[in-house]
């Protein structure tokens, strides 16, 4: 009993949802009918994509979400339709100081799906095909009513002693501890909280691989523009899926130049063909020195997309080892170096803990404003959303790869390991294995038959990635003349 008030509290939130033990304390202040239901919710299983340590994530059975009226009344139950794998989760499976997962933590921030179950406080009608976001905002807080969704002071209970409450960030979909503990998207169901706020219901016509990325990476990349206006220069350093996104949508708004880094051959490949952007391998380039050959006036804005704090240099590497520093400040500098007088430093990456041998002499010197932070995605994924659908912004030339949800634990070691073009895996869930309880057998082969379907004519659209170049190159003489409202609409 002397747990149920915060046990409760976390239900109120949504946070580790589906754990036995919270739901058998839950029960205990709910009626006898409820309870009856939640016995049977409890027997439920769902395969997911789980976390058991450095370089070990695991597919496996869990227990299926469950929703309670007087707890979860603005929550949503989506059975998940398409999931990926992003780079966060890869630096957490590479390091497993970075974000604190734990054993038993289910993956995965970036997911879409339908709406299967509601609270009796939610608008979103059963049988919507929504995206969720990946940070889990209220609406109702000052900073969710300011729109600054991923600094909602609601949803992330965790607080440290001694720490002033405006400081906590959101709760987060899959990112442990840090952000709620709440259970990951890459699995068959996720209960969202606030599904109103958390969820952007899609139109039909929108396929899920252009839709999925609306759910992180797309908004976030858009967030990483923030600075970006009409006529900059702009290097991006990172060309996982974020940094190829922000690539685009520099285009969109307008930048003269813009400069990819990267240490892998494939991704740079995508820079310079599928975006026609000047692409920089800083395995065989310094690139302070090529970027002040291809720009010496500088940048005018630099954006860290890269690796979280990743050391390159034996003396970065050394430090972390030791304890003496969470992340490397190497792409930093190279961003400091590279900018002009008053340029804009964006970062978007990440990053841990501390970091040692920070540029502040010129940082200071050349007036850097930086910039940095989680994205506010149900502030900006309406207007990304419009760029899906009028075409302006087709994310497929970032999905490397489709998979099913089964498959996850091979794509993590693929995509840790930059190994055979590896950069963004859509991840598909299996139909469901077995019969549940309430389901007609007919059901469940009907729905085996349309997901197989489905996951054929999606393999069958990926080998279009020429077509889609050809989109973004017609695209982009047209866009660049397009006032670059975003970054100045939003900011
Ligand atoms: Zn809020």
């Amino acid at each position: 009993m002397m747990n149920a008030a915060a046990n409760i509290a976390g239900k109120l939130f949504g946070h580790g949802s589906g754990t036995t033990n919270e739901d058998a304390t839950m029960q205990e202040n709910t009626s006898e009918s409820t309870i009856q239901e939640s016995e049977a919710n409890l027997a439920r299983k769902m395969n997911a994509v789980v976390y058991h340590g450095k370089g070990d994530v695991r597919y496996e059975k869990v227990p299926k979400p469950i929703m309670v009226d007087t707890i979860h009344g603005k929550d949503a139950l989506i059975r998940v339709t398409a999931t990926s794998i992003d780079g966060i989760d890869v630096a957490a499976y590479n390091n497993s100081q970075l974000l604190g997962l734990v054993n038993g933590d289910i993956l995965g921030h970036e997911f879409m799906g339908i709406v299967e179950e509601v609270g009796i406080d939610v608008l979103l009608p059963v049988g919507s095909r929504v995206v969720v976001s990946l940070n889990i905002s209220c609406g109702e807080c000052d900073y969710c009513k300011s729109k600054l969704f991923s600094a909602c002071s609601k949803t992330n209970p965790r607080l440290t002693p001694g720490q002033v409450i405006d400081a906590q960030t959101c709760g987060a979909f899959g990112l442990g501890p840090r952000f709620g503990r709440y259970q990951g998207g890459q699995a068959e169901y996720v209960r969202v909280p606030f599904a109103d706020v958390n969820c952007l219901p899609i139109p039909d016509d929108v396929m899920d691989e252009k839709a999925l990325l609306l759910s992180n990476v797309i908004p976030t990349a858009y967030h990483a523009c923030r600075n970006v206006r009409e006529g900059d220069v702009v290097g991006i350093w990172g060309m996982g899926p974020v940094g190829l996104c922000a690539a685009r949508w520099c285009q969109v708004l307008g930048a003269k130049r813009i400069i990819g880094i990267s240490g892998t051959e494939d991704r740079l490949d995508i820079a310079r063909n599928r975006l026609g952007i000047d692409a920089i391998n800083y395995n065989t380039d310094n690139v302070t020195e090529r970027i002040a050959e291809l720009e010496q006036r500088g940048l005018d804005v630099a954006i860290d997309a890269a690796n979280p704090g990743a050391p390159k240099s034996t003396s970065h590497k050394l430090q972390r080892a030791l304890g003496l520093e969470a992340s490397a400040p190497e792409v930093i500098t190279e961003c400091v170096m590279s900018l002009r007088k008053f340029g804009n430093l964006t970062l978007i990456a990440g990053y841990d803990g501390t970091i040692n041998g920070f540029p502040i002499l010129e940082f200071e010197r050349r007036h850097i404003n930086m910039t940095i932070g989680l994205s506010p995605t149900q502030k900006l994924w309406h207007y990304c959303l419009s760029k899906v659908v009028d075409g302006t912004f087709d994310p497929r030339y970032v999905i490397s790869h489709y998979m099913s949800l089964a498959e996850a634990p091979e794509a993590y070691k693929k995509l840790a390991a930059h190994e055979d073009g590896f950069i963004k895996v859509f991840l598909r869930p299996e139909p469901p294995s077995a019969i549940e309880p309430g389901e007609q057998p007919d059901q469940v082969d009907a729905y085996r038959q349309s997901s197989e379907a489905r996951l054929q004519s999606e393999m069958e659209v990926v080998d279009t990635p020429m077509e889609v170049q050809r989109e973004v190159q017609v695209t982009e003489t047209v866009q660049v003349q397009v006032p670059p409202q975003g970054a100045s609409e939003y900011y």
